[in-house]
């Protein structure tokens, strides 16, 4: 690509940056928790048929993807479930294919009065913009979309096929994902715009989700010796797994890129819920978890390890020793992914990346997850992830950084056109 395509595709960027940070607070205004990200596919939709895209917006079958590789459980009502895809048809093929994809689920709020401003009414204050999903990862989304605007403002069109993907569930399972693939959306490479801080991962962890239910048995509290409370033996189950996590940290000692972090596996006790009545000794107890495992290891070894992690802890227990605690799968059952055979999409990326910041892009080891996973290890298509800074993802006032957001929407426009490559429109 010559500079002058290159000086063109970067002022339109800045030209439309106003117009983009609108639809962004647009897109982050909608409260798209999980099961509730109806109305985002809609403006999805919208915006992609507004643009000429052909659009594919389907309901997701999970009897379809069940077998398919990083698969995980849904429990909640999934009957509005959907997937939006929009596709770029060139006239002149020359380039590769791409599949631009974006999560449009958010994390549940937590506490509104620990909110500065409410997450759901998205503010542009310091350079920042504050809400729920506004750097995780609506930003990210919106940010491609203008991406491929700024290519067309420029004069230009990609010479190859482009899958513009707005997904779900990628917070608790990652099978809207999936479901791309089930429906046979493939590409020479994939690009993921989540907020990394202007790095491209090149490791990240998997992650497990699983349940513990305790069962106790239930006494007025004045003779609680003879009940059995299900919410401290919860926390006796607990304790063993923060040892399993010391364990699994000692092994990731050996692990190529994640030996250079401290913690890369987190456990995290997530929900607790139990008991009936504060003078009745609980009789029950659920513990929703979250583990990470690494690249390459099998997530069956790993169910095996929790399960009996959990069955050794229950023997020395006097109560549960009797009756033993269940674990259940509750949603991701995701490998870890490490990103290979990429010299091709890289290359044309660290050409973009040079001109939108200037120098190399560092790298980032991961210690979350993202959708590149399914792409890589389902289809081996590369699968890079790059984007934002911000701050605060699942936590209080969350923000993305508006200046990084106008940098990496360049180096996005910029890697489409390399990657794709463009003639004049
Ligand atoms: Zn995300």
């Amino acid at each position: 690509m010559n500079s002058e395509t290159t000086q063109r595709i970067l002022e339109a960027v800045d030209a439309a940056f106003d117009a983009q940070l609108a639809t962004t607070r647009d897109f982050v205004a909608i409260p798209s928790t999980r099961g509730a990200e109806g109305p985002c596919q809609d403006m999805i939709g919208d915006l992609l048929r507004e643009r000429g895209y052909e659009v594919d917006d389907w309901h997701i079958d999970l009897d379809e993807l069940k077998d398919l590789r990083g698969f995980g459980p849904v429990e909640h009502d999934f009957s509005r479930a959907r997937t939006v895809v929009g596709t770029y048809r060139p006239a002149t093929v020359s380039g590769k294919s791409l599949i631009l994809q974006g999560h449009c689920d958010v994390v549940p709020a937590g506490p509104l009065e620990m909110w500065e401003t409410p997450p759901f009414s998205p503010v542009v204050r310091d350079g920042k913009m504050y809400g729920r999903g506004a750097c995780d990862m609506k930003s990210g989304t919106i940010g491609a979309l203008y991406a491929l605007d700024a290519i067309k403002a420029a004069g230009f069109k990609p010479t190859a096929r482009i899958h513009f993907q707005s997904v779900i569930e990628e917070e608790s399972t990652g099978v809207g994902a999936l479901s791309t693939l089930q429906r046979g959306y493939r590409a020479d490479a994939c690009f993921i715009p989540e907020p990394t801080g202007g790095k491209m991962v090149r490791s990240q962890v998997g992650v497990i989700w699983f349940r513990l239910k305790v069962r106790g048995h239930p006494a007025h509290v004045f003779e609680a010796g003879i009940g059995a409370n299900a919410i401290t033996a919860a926390y006796h189950l607990i304790g063993a797994l923060q040892k399993l996590e010391a364990e699994w940290n000692e092994r990731a000692k050996s692990d190529r890129h994640f030996k250079g972090l401290t913690h890369p596996i987190n456990f995290n006790p997530g929900i607790i819920r139990g008991g009936d009545w504060a003078s009745s000794v609980p009789a029950w107890c659920d513990v929703d978890c979250r583990i990470a495992v690494l690249p390459g290891w099998l997530i069956a070894e790993a169910q095996n390890e929790i399960r009996a992690c959990v069955a050794a802890a229950a023997r020395d227990h006097r109560f549960l020793s009797n009756n033993p605690p269940d674990v259940e799968w509750s949603g991701f059952l995701s490998e870890g992914y490490e990103l290979k055979d990429s010299a091709e999409p890289e290359a044309a990326f660290g050409k973009a990346y040079a001109a939108a910041y200037g120098g190399e892009v560092e790298d980032l080891v991961f210690t979350a997850l993202t959708d590149t996973r399914f792409y890589g290890l389902n289809y081996n298509i590369p699968s890079l992830c790059f984007g934002a800074a911000g701050a605060a993802m699942h936590g209080f006032n969350e923000y993305v950084d508006l200046q990084s957001l106008r940098k990496s929407t360049k180096a996005t426009a910029l890697f489409i056109a390399e990657w794709c490559g463009v003639e004049k429109a």
